[in-house]
């Protein structure tokens, strides 16, 4: 597929995105930029990327073209992948959980994430997976893994206050995982799957569009839903902690669903609103159209599902085989009670819900810029 003849070039993204203050400072422009290492930008200490060297500037656009936050690739994108206005194409809804006790026990929700991987490994379908890990609370880094113990290591959100914490002023859930894919763009036998929020998908799926390496090796998509992420400091942290009396100390784990939900080590639970969150949430997030992520192969968020479940939304024949694969090969399951047909428009109730409140929410936010 061609994309349009549109010019454009790090000087429109400065004008539509960053000085609308949409920039998410994802770090793909940068990465993949087209001068590469006579390097025409990089990332800023804070804020977006800026220009070093305007004049070796190659007015190739790519940057332009696959940054989350613009448009003109939408269209192309929609068709190629059935979009179905607010969740996108559905093959199959799904409650699921992995059947593997190790990876449930420390996995997000019902571990299926990690689970699906571990097939696509042990399979040798994939070389491996852009994942993450953690550094920190409220803190990852992203990186390939390659075995069953890395992808155990990247799964659930737990937290680790011991050193990492003790000075830490600055505090974010977003990973900017799609670098990690750079480092791996000389290897063409490589086959990879990637697991990332919506914008990340976004950028892959604009990246192999345009055959902009090393997007060619992605082989399997595999989104999170997401409706906000967070980015705070210290002083965030602590008014937090006084408004809900508790201490991230305490903390043993935590997870996204209707709310943000922390785990504590003596087992209780907090439901955190997003309307508490507000002025946390990352400013990009607020102009994010896409909840359930509509361009991965495969969907997952703990939304509708019970806890320790997962919902899964099979959307293209990609994802149909690698989820019915690893089902039939008894990596992940279905319990029968929770995916009858009254349970499955259930959950497609849900998810087209907050699919429409991020879709609102992102309306609002662009007609105030
Ligand atoms: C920032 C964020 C926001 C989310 N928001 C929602 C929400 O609003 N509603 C909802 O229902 N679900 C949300 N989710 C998804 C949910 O938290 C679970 O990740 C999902 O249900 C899969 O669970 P699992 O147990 O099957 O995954 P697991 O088996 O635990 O695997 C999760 C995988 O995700 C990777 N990962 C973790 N954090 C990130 C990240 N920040 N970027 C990229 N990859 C990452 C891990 O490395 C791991 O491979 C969000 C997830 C994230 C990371
Ligand atoms: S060379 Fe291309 S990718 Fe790099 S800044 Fe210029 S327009 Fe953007
Ligand atoms: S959102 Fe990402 S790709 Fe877009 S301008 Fe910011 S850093 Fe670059
Ligand atoms: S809300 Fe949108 S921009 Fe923010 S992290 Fe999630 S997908 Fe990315």
């Amino acid at each position: 597929m061609t994309v349009k003849a549109v010019s454009k070039t790090f000087e429109d993204l400065i004008i539509e995105v960053h000085e609308k203050g949409l920039c998410g400072e994802c770090g793909g422009c940068v990465s993949f930029c087209s001068a590469g290492d006579i390097k025409a930008i990089e990332m800023s200490e804070s804020g977006p990327p800026k220009y070093i060297n305007k004049d070796k500037c190659l007015k190739c656009g790519i940057c332009y073209f696959i940054c989350p936050q613009t448009h003109v690739l939408n269209d192309q994108l929609n068709k190629k992948f059935n979009y179905d206005p607010p969740i996108g194409n559905q093959l199959k809804i799904a409650s699921c959980h992995a059947s593997s006790e190790e990876i449930r026990k420390r996995a997000t929700d019902g571990g299926v994430v990690t689970a699906i991987l571990n097939y696509l490994l042990d399979n040798k379908l994939i070389d491996g997976a852009v994942v993450c890990k953690r550094k920190g609370p409220f803190n990852r880094v992203s990186f390939l893994a390659t075995n069953k113990e890395d992808l155990i290591e990247a799964s659930g959100s737990h937290f680790d206050f011991s050193s990492q914490v003790v000075g830490l002023e600055k505090y974010n859930t977003f990973i900017a995982a799609n670098i990690e894919l750079k480092k791996v763009r000389s290897s063409d036998l490589l086959n990879l799957a990637v697991v990332g929020t919506p914008c990340q998908i976004n950028s892959i799926r604009k990246m192999q569009e345009l055959s902009i390496l090393p997007a060619h090796i992605v082989k399997y998509t595999f989104g999170l839903f997401c409706y906000l992420n967070f980015s705070f400091n210290d002083e965030d942290r602590k008014k937090l902690e006084e408004k809900f009396n508790f201490s991230f100390e305490d903390v043993e784990s935590m997870n996204v669903r209707e709310d943000l939900i922390l785990y504590f080590k003596n087992g209780n639970t907090l439901k955190i609103p997003f309307s508490d969150l507000h002025d946390i949430g990352r400013p990009a997030c607020y102009a994010c159209p896409d909840f359930s992520n509509i361009y991965a192969d495969i969907s997952f968020g703990g939304l509708g599902s019970p806890e320790k479940l997962t919902t899964a939304i099979i959307r293209t024949k990609i994802g149909e085989k690698v989820y019915n694969n690893a089902l039939n090969k008894g990596y992940i399951k279905e319990p029968i009670e929770l995916n009858r047909p009254n349970n499955k428009m259930e959950l497609l109730a849900k998810v087209k819900e907050w699919s429409n409140k991020k879709l609102e929410r992102a309306e609002k936010t662009l007609k105030n810029k």
